[in-house]
């Protein structure tokens, strides 16, 4: 590959990834820039589909392809882009402006990783099969998977596990709930509120073992005897692992881009080498890991800029992340400087609810909330409240260049 800085500006823009944040930063792209080459490449079908959806979509009997809005034909048509669908890029080739897809190069004027994040692994001894569900390909297995089954452990008990097991009671399931941790959602609830969240569940018809990890698990003539922790013994018929996400950095790392967390990104979303852009699950926007809707909306917006010409900072605003546990709602906004949680007494207190708001250590203003059950209701308010000099730039000391 030969490189001069004129012949690159008529490449392609290559976006790696067809996921939301892909198919965002192509079309609002689009939107700015009636021209420019688009190439898209994925190693799945193309299809544009809600992720969330794949933890609420059991109880509305939906299968896979019904949760798929628009084939890559389509979705080409729409961006006037190119799409290429199961094509795996193996190598970035940041010196040349390159990239290599099925041994073939193909250039770019400006390179997007949008790869999203691979399930972490739970290293649990036994012969058991162990699902987990990140996309619609994983969602079909896990529907054929539950034929014949009544009832199915899920390990791991963050916003992920906790929609499986919301979702599978729906649909008539006996759900079994294992985390280490002593209250669920540990990670975005403050124990007063998670043992609400916990109580809510529990009401709704789902078995907690909490406190407890699965040490075993071994197939059995029908399902799986599990082995927790301190030797207890449960069977379900099919386990589930939810226990997290793992940035998609591989690709990034062995062209050296710096990665912290996920593939490291500047406010604007600039990777530490020179016009190659992330966002979404695979990055880490100033070291910082999101992987949720919002952020990355919010960053392929501010990144389209970018891409056209116009260099901009993502700016955040105050992001609520509404649990989609209907038997349990839960809506959280995650403190993003130190501060001290507080129950505070609900107004219309429904069988369960709870309301604890976080409290800035130095100023005392509102830097957080976790809302469950009938206290969702003040969700309006609190954000109002949080509202003012609360938009989470991402922080001034980088200047966009
Ligand atoms: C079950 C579930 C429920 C969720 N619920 C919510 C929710 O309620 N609210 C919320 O805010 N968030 C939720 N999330 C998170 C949210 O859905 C994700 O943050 C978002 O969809 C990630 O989009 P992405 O484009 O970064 O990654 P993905 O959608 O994973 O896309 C990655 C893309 O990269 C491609 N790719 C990767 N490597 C290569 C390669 N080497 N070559 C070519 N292509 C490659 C893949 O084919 C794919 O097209 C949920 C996630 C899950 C799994």
């Amino acid at each position: 590959m030969t490189d001069t800085h004129e012949g690159r500006s008529q490449e392609p823009v290559v976006i790696i990834g067809t996921g939301l944040a892909g198919y965002t930063v192509a079309r609002e792209l689009r939107k700015l820039d009636s021209t420019v080459p688009i190439v898209l490449l994925t190693q799945d079908d193309g299809a544009f589909y809600s992720k969330p959806m794949l933890s609420n979509a059991l109880a509305m009997k939906k299968e896979a392809h019904a949760l798929a809005s628009f084939d890559a034909t389509a979705m080409a048509a729409q961006l006037r882009a190119e799409i290429r669908v199961h094509r795996q890029v193996e190598r970035i080739l940041p010196a040349e402006h390159g990239v290599v897809v099925d041994g073939e190069p193909l250039r770019y004027s400006k390179l997007v990783l949008a790869t999203g994040a691979d399930v972490r692994r739970l290293n649990v001894e036994g012969d058991a099969q162990i699902l987990s569900i990140n996309d619609l390909n994983d969602y079909t297995r896990f529907r054929d998977a539950l034929t014949g089954c009544q009832s199915v452990a899920i390990l791991g008990a963050g916003l992920i596990g906790c929609e499986f097991a919301n979702d599978l009671i729906a649909a008539g399931f006996a759900v079994l709930l294992i985390d280490p941790a002593p209250t669920p959602l540990a990670r975005l609830l403050p124990p007063s509120a998670g043992e609400v969240f916990a109580n809510a569940l529990s009401g709704s018809g789902v078995s907690l073992y909490l406190g407890r990890s699965v040490s075993r698990a071994e197939r059995q003539p029908k399902g799986y005897r599990l082995t927790l922790s301190g030797g207890e013994q449960i069977h379900a018929d099919l386990l589930v692992s939810a226990v997290g996400l793992v940035p998609r950095t591989a690709l990034a790392a062995q062209a050296g881009l710096k990665i912290e967390h996920g593939i490291w990104t500047d406010a604007a979303c600039r990777t530490s080498v020179e016009d190659i852009y992330a966002l979404g699950d695979c990055a880490a926007l100033q070291g910082k890991l999101q992987p949720y809707v919002l952020p990355i909306m919010h960053a392929a917006r501010a990144l389209a800029r970018t891409l056209s010409g116009e260099p901009t900072k993502v700016a955040f605003p105050v992001m609520p992340v509404t649990v989609k546990t209907p038997a349990a709602p839960a809506v959280v906004v995650s403190p993003d400087a130190a501060g001290e949680w507080s129950l505070e007494p609900v107004a219309a207190a429904g069988t369960y609810a709870a309301r604890a708001v976080c409290h800035h250590a130095d100023d005392g203003r509102a830097i957080g909330f976790a809302l469950v059950g009938a206290a969702i209701e003040g969700k309006a308010a609190l954000l109002k409240e949080m509202a003012p000099g609360m938009s989470r730039v991402a922080a001034a000391d980088t200047p966009a260049r």
